[in-house]
C-alpha cells in the first residue's frame, strides 16, 4: 500500500497517518516532519527552512525533495507507507515518479485528496497541538490528550505549531489553493485519485478511507 495523502492543512493528513500506521503498520512519512528535523539541527538551511515555515510558505522544491527521497531509499523496495504533505507541486510529483522509475521501486498506488471547507481547517488548526519532543498531533476538543498539555505516548510537553497561528493559516491556505491543488488533476490524470471527506470524525474518516483501500484492494 503506497499513498499519497493530499489536502489543505487541517484536513486530517497526519491524524489519520499516524492512526494507519499504528493499526495496518504502513509507515508514515511526513515532509513537514522532516523539514522541522532540518530546523532542529540549525545551521544556515536550518534557519531559512524555519523562516519560510513560520510565514506559511512552501519550502523550495529541490530542498524538500532531496530530503524526502533521502528517506525513501531507507525503505524496501515494495514496503507500504503514506506519504504526507509532499508532494505540494506539480515540480514534486514529477521528480517523485521519476525517482520510482529510476530506483526501480513500486510506484504509488493512490492519492487521497481530503476536502475540507475553510472554517472547518481554521478550527482544526487553531486547536491543535503538537508533542515538543515526539510530534505527536492532538486536538483540544477533536483528540484530546490524557492529561491537558502532556503527551500520552512520551510525556513531552504539547504546544501549538508556530505556524498555526491564525494570521499564518490564511496564508497556507493560499498556497494550497494555488500550488498544491493542481496536484488533483495531475493524480486525476493518473487514474489514481479518490476522494474522503476531510469534515468528518476521526474514526468516520479513518472507516471511510478503509472502505476506499477495499474497493480498490489496498487493505483486507
Ligand atoms: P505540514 O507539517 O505538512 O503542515 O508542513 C509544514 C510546513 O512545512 C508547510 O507549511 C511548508 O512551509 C513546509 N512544507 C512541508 N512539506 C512541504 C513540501 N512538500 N514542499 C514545500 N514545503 C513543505
Amino acid at each position: 500500500m503506497r499513498l499519497i495523502f493530499l489536502g489543505p492543512p487541517g484536513a486530517g493528513k497526519g491524524t489519520l497517518a499516524a492512526i494507519l500506521m499504528e493499526r495496518k503498520q504502513v509507515a508514515h512519512l511526513s515532509s513537514g516532519n522532516l523539514l522541522r528535523e532540518a530546523v532542529r539541527r540549525g545551521g544556515p538551511v536550518g534557519q531559512e527552512v524555519a523562516r519560510t515555515i513560520q510565514k506559511g510558505a512552501l519550502v523550495p522544491d529541490p530542498l524538500v525533495t532531496r530530503l524526502v527521497l533521502e528517506r525513501l531509499k531507507t525503505f524496501g523496495k515494495a514496503d507500504s507507507f503514506v506519504l504526507d504533505g509532499f508532494p505540494r507541486t506539480v515540480d514534486q510529483a514529477s521528480a517523485l515518479d521519476e525517482a520510482f522509475v529510476q530506483e526501480g521501486q513500486t510506484p504509488i498506488d493512490l492519492t487521497i485528496g481530503f476536502e475540507v471547507s475553510p472554517q472547518t481547517m481554521v478550527t482544526r488548526l487553531a486547536g491543535r497541538r503538537v508533542c515538543e519532543k515526539c510530534e505527536a498531533n492532538y486536538h483540544v476538543e477533536r483528540l484530546p490528550s490524557k492529561r491537558e498539555g502532556i503527551c500520552d505516548r512520551c510525556g513531552g510537553a504539547l504546544k501549538t505549531r508556530p505556524d498555526d497561528k491564525p494570521e499564518t493559516i490564511l496564508n497556507r491556505l493560499n498556497v494550497y489553493r494555488t500550488q498544491t491543488a493542481p496536484l488533483l488533476d495531475f493524480y486525476r490524470g493518473q487514474g489514481k485519485l479518490r476522494f474522503v471527506s476531510g469534515e468528518l470524525g476521526i474514526e468516520e474518516q479513518y472507516k471511510a478511507l478503509v472502505g476506499v483501500l477495499r474497493q480498490e484492494c489496498l487493505a483486507g
